[in-house]
C-alpha cells in the first residue's frame, strides 16, 4: 500500500521536467510523513536530470532541500509530532552500524541512500522533494526552527550544510581569515556562515558585480578575480579558502593565497583533474581538501546555528510550472541566490 502524490520530475535524461505522480510508502513505525512547503533547487538536481551524473530510473523527481510540516508519525517515532516544522536533506537512509554512521557522519556510509535516484534496502527507488509529500525515517529528519522562514530554510538542507560542515570541521572561528570562491547558492551561504562564526571573510568572485551583496552577507572584503593580478595581490592572506565554483580553476593561483598551514577546501566538483606544483604545498605546509554535505546531527546543529544568527538563503520563490525556466537561468548563473519551489503548486 502507498499514497499517490503529485510531483514534478524528468521523464528521461535531459528531458524538460513535467508533472507526474510518485508513490509514498505507508508509514513504518520509525517513519515521519511531511507535507512539503518548499523545496530548493540545487545544481545537483540539474546535473542529475541531464544525465550528467549517470543513469537513473525515469521518471525521476529531484529535490533534496525540503522543508514542510509533519502530518503523521509512525508508532515508534519519539522526536517529532504532527505540526512540527521539519526538514530533509540529501540522505534518507544509511546502515546505522558502520564507524561513520556511529560517528554521525552518515554521508560517508557505503550504504547511504540519497534522497532521490537511489535504491533503498527494500528495493524502493527514492523520489525527491519536488512533490507534495515525502515519507522519511525519523533518523533522517531534522527540526527546522520556527523562526526561520521556511522558504529561506529549505536551501540550508544542502547548500547550508555543505558550507557549514567544512567551516566547522576545520575550526573556523573568531579571527580566522576565510576566502569564499564564488558567490552563488553555496557561496552566499558560506559567506554568511563564516561571518557568523566570527571569521573575517573575503569573497573571490569573477566579476565585481556581487560586491554590494557580499558586504551585506557579512564579507569585509571583495576581490574581482577577473582583474589582472588580483590573486597575486592576495598572496598568503587566508587561513581557509572555500571553493564553491564548479568551473575550471587555476588551483595553483588560489593555493598561493593561503598562509602557512592554510587549507583550500572544495565543495564544488570541477570536472578538470587537480593540477598544481607540489611546492605549493611544501613551501607553506598547505593542504588541499574536499568535503561532502554533512551528517544528520551536524545538519541539526547548522539549522540551530542559522536560527540563532538569523541566517537564511536569499531565495526567489517560484511555482512548479517555472522549474524548467529556473534550470535555464541557473545555467546562466541568473539567480540571486537560490530558487525555492512553492510545493502548493505541484
Ligand atoms: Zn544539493
Amino acid at each position: 500500500m502507498s499514497t499517490t502524490v503529485r510531483a514534478w520530475g524528468a521523464p528521461g535524461a535531459g528531458k524538460p521536467l513535467e508533472p507526474f505522480t510518485v508513490e509514498r510508502r505507508d508509514l513504518r513505525p520509525d517513519d515521519v510523513r511531511i507535507d512539503i512547503s518548499y523545496c530548493g533547487i540545487c545544481h545537483s538536481d540539474v546535473s542529475t536530470v541531464t544525465g550528467e551524473w549517470g543513469e537513473r530510473q525515469w521518471p525521476l523527481a529531484p529535490g533534496h532541500e525540503i522543508v514542510g510540516v509533519v502530518s503523521a508519525v509512525g508508532s515508534e517515532v519519539t522526536g517529532f509530532r504532527v505540526g512540527d516544522v521539519a526538514g530533509v536533506g540529501c540522505m534518507v537512509d544509511s546502515c546505522g552500524e558502520c564507524e561513520y554512521c556511529l560517528a554521525g557522519e552518515e554521508q560517508f556510509c557505503d550504504r547511504r541512500v540519497l534522497t532521490y535516484g537511489q535504491t533503498m534496502p527494500d528495493g524502493e527507488y527514492t523520489q525527491g522533494g519536488y512533490a507534495q509529500q515525502i515519507v522519511v525515517r525519523e533518523a533522517f529528519t531534522v527540526h527546522v526552527p520556527e523562526t526561520l522562514p521556511r522558504e529561506m530554510a529549505a536551501p540550508l538542507l544542502c547548500a547550508g550544510i555543505t558550507t557549514y560542515s567544512p567551516l566547522h570541521h576545520w575550526g573556523i572561528g573568531e579571527g580566522s581569515r576565510v576566502a569564499v570562491v564564488g558567490m552563488g547558492g553555496l557561496g552566499h551561504m558560506g559567506v554568511q556562515i563564516a561571518a557568523a562564526m566570527g571569521a573575517e571573510v573575503t569573497v573571490l568572485s569573477h566579476s565585481p558585480s556581487k560586491k554590494a551583496d557580499a558586504l551585506r552577507f557579512g564579507a569585509t572584503d571583495y576581490v574581482a578575480t577577473s582583474e589582472e593580478g588580483a590573486l597575486a595581490g592576495a598572496r598568503r592572506r587566508f587561513d581557509f579558502v572555500l571553493n564553491t565554483v564548479a568551473a575550471p580553476l587555476d588551483f595553483a593561483a588560489y593555493l598561493s593565497t593561503l598562509r602557512v598551514d592554510g587549507v583550500m577546501c572544495n565543495v564544488a566538483l570541477p570536472q578538470q583533474p587537480f593540477e598544481a606544483p607540489v611546492r605549493m604545498f611544501t613551501n607553506q605546509r598547505r593542504s588541499f581538501v574536499g568535503s561532502l554535505i554533512g551528517g544528520i546531527a551536524e545538519t541539526q546543529e547548522m539549522l540551530d546555528f542559522c536560527a540563532e544568527n538569523t541566517i537564511g538563503a536569499q531565495v526567489e520563490v517560484i511555482a512548479a510550472d517555472r522549474i524548467n525556466e529556473a534550470y535555464d537561468r541557473m545555467m546562466r548563473s541568473d539567480v540571486k541566490y537560490r530558487f525555492a519551489i512553492d510545493a502548493s503548486t505541484f
